[in-house]
């Protein structure tokens, strides 16, 4: 069997036609299988979804519990059978319940890994190398510039900020799925304690992580409501990076605006968006970390989508790796 009569790109999205499935399908589709729960991957609409547990009930958090005609939770590691295709879901160590999806016949064996990182994450289960023919990267990051510093470094430089401004509000843009936590996470990895201040958008999602066993600490709703401007001196509120230019932004006082995101390695896009504290912290591969991992797959093709695709074909051609970009549109990572 050829790679392309396993997977191909449809305007769908990836379409596997001995399953009769879609792959993060961009339109509504019979049956879906999704990697996780940002927006661009995960839509409402399908008929049926297979899906991690957490993915399924991020996406009824999102859009409703009636998102899907039926779904089905994929537990890792479980092989389940597709008319006569094989799919597994293993770990990608993106966000919560993020997931790569193995599909295998007849010997061959494509990773379709979605979004995924290496670095480590307290949120999320650690992204798992599935051995295989052809390796389905992003590639939102594939530019050698990128490479992501530490993220513990990034979120010590945000606790130096906080110390040094004790009238000052921090007002961190994070992705409500994911990213936010991950900051909540890593500041409680760096011992601070106080009470973390979080824009109403985030808190459905910081519940399900805390439900799920993730333990962020105290949050307090950032609402006008519960708090008066002297309240907020030297705190820190966590909020999606859409809030920053409306009404709630200016209830702070003094807010210093900071951007969690991989983008923040750009000077240019961080001054664009009037951040004064970039913190670089991705849920994406960097440069290293995919030429890292498509090498540890020992995959002998490799086919890249959503991103800068033309490096990293150039990269693999020259490591003798078959590669081709996927040109499958319609993915804006929402978690960047
Ligand atoms: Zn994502």
């Amino acid at each position: 069997m050829r790679a392309r009569d396993l997977l191909c790109p449809r305007p769908e999205g990836l379409y596997c036609p001995p399953g009769d499935f879609f792959i993060d399908p961009v339109r509504p589709v019979a049956r879906a299988l999704i990697t996780h729960g940002h927006s661009d991957h995960a839509r409402a609409g399908h008929g049926a979804v297979l899906a991690t547990r957490e993915t399924l009930d991020i996406m009824g958090l999102r859009y409703g519990e009636d998102f899907a005609g039926s779904t089905q939770a994929a537990a890792l590691g479980e092989t389940i059978m597709l008319d006569g295709v094989a799919v597994t879901f293993h770990p990608a160590g993106h966000v919560l319940g993020s997931a790569q999806i193995a599909v295998e016949r007849d010997g061959l064996r494509i990773v379709a890994s979605g979004d995924y990182k290496r670095t480590p994450d307290a949120t999320c289960a650690p992204f798992e190398v599935v051995p295989c023919d052809v390796f389905i990267t992003e590639a939102t990051f594939a530019l050698p510039v990128f490479r992501h510093p530490p993220p513990q470094e990034e979120i010590a430089r945000l606790l130096k900020s906080v110390a040094q401004f004790p009238e000052r509000t921090h007002l961190v843009g994070a992705y409500a799925l994911g990213k936010a936590q991950r900051v909540m996470k890593l500041l409680r990895g760096a011992g601070y304690d106080k009470p973390i201040h979080v824009h109403g958008a985030l808190s459905k999602i910081s519940d399900y992580y805390r439900q799920r066993g993730v333990d962020l600490g105290e949050l307090e709703p950032a609402t006008v409501e519960t708090g008066t401007k002297r309240e907020f001196a030297g705190a820190v509120v966590i909020g999606p990076p859409a809030a920053f230019s409306d009404r709630w932004a200016r209830r702070f006082p003094d807010p210093i605006a900071c951007f969690a995101s991989g983008w923040m390695r750009i000077r240019q896009r961080a001054k664009q968006r009037g951040v004064e504290l970039p913190l670089i912290i991705s849920d994406h591969c960097d440069w290293d970390e995919l030429c890292a991992t498509i090498t540890e797959t020992g995959a002998s093709e490799v086919w890249g989508t959503h991103g800068r695709e033309e490096a990293l074909v150039r990269w693999c051609e020259l490591q003798g790796i078959a590669a081709r970009p996927l040109h499958l549109v319609g993915y804006e990572d929402e978690g960047d």
